[in-house]
C-alpha cells in the first residue's frame, strides 16, 4: 500500500512529461506578439503573418478586426479611399471609442 504511495509522484517528473513542455517552448518561440495599431489588442503570430499584414497596412499591424473594419471602411466610402486613408479613418474611430470608454469608466470611479 504505502509503496503505490511513492511510486504515484514519481510519475510526475518522468523524462516523459519534460520533453512535453520542452517542446511547447520551442512552438512559442515561433510566434510573435504583434500589437494592433489601431484598439492596442495584442496577438500571438508568426513572423511571416505579421510581415504580410506590414506590408498591406504600410508598416502597420492590424488585428483581425480591425483589418475588417478598415476594409469595410473603403466599400462604405462613395469616393475611392486608400487603404492608408481608411486606416487613419478607423483609428480615429478607435481611439475615439477608447476615449469615450475611459470616460465611463471614470464616471464610475
Ligand atoms: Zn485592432
Amino acid at each position: 500500500m504505502s509503496a503505490t504511495m511513492i511510486s504515484d509522484p514519481m510519475i510526475i517528473s518522468t523524462p516523459e512529461t519534460q520533453s512535453t513542455t520542452s517542446s511547447i517552448l520551442v512552438a512559442q518561440s515561433e510566434v510573435e506578439f504583434a500589437i494592433c495599431e489601431c484598439c492596442g489588442l495584442t496577438e500571438e503570430c508568426t513572423p511571416a503573418y505579421i510581415e504580410r499584414i506590414r506590408e498591406r497596412y504600410q508598416g502597420k499591424w492590424v488585428c483581425g478586426l480591425c483589418g475588417e473594419a478598415v476594409k469595410d471602411e473603403i466599400v462604405r466610402s462613395e469616393r475611392l479611399v486608400s487603404t492608408e486613408e481608411a486606416m487613419t479613418k478607423h483609428m480615429n474611430f478607435c481611439k475615439n471609442s477608447i476615449l469615450q470608454v475611459l470616460i465611463q469608466i471614470q464616471q464610475f470611479i
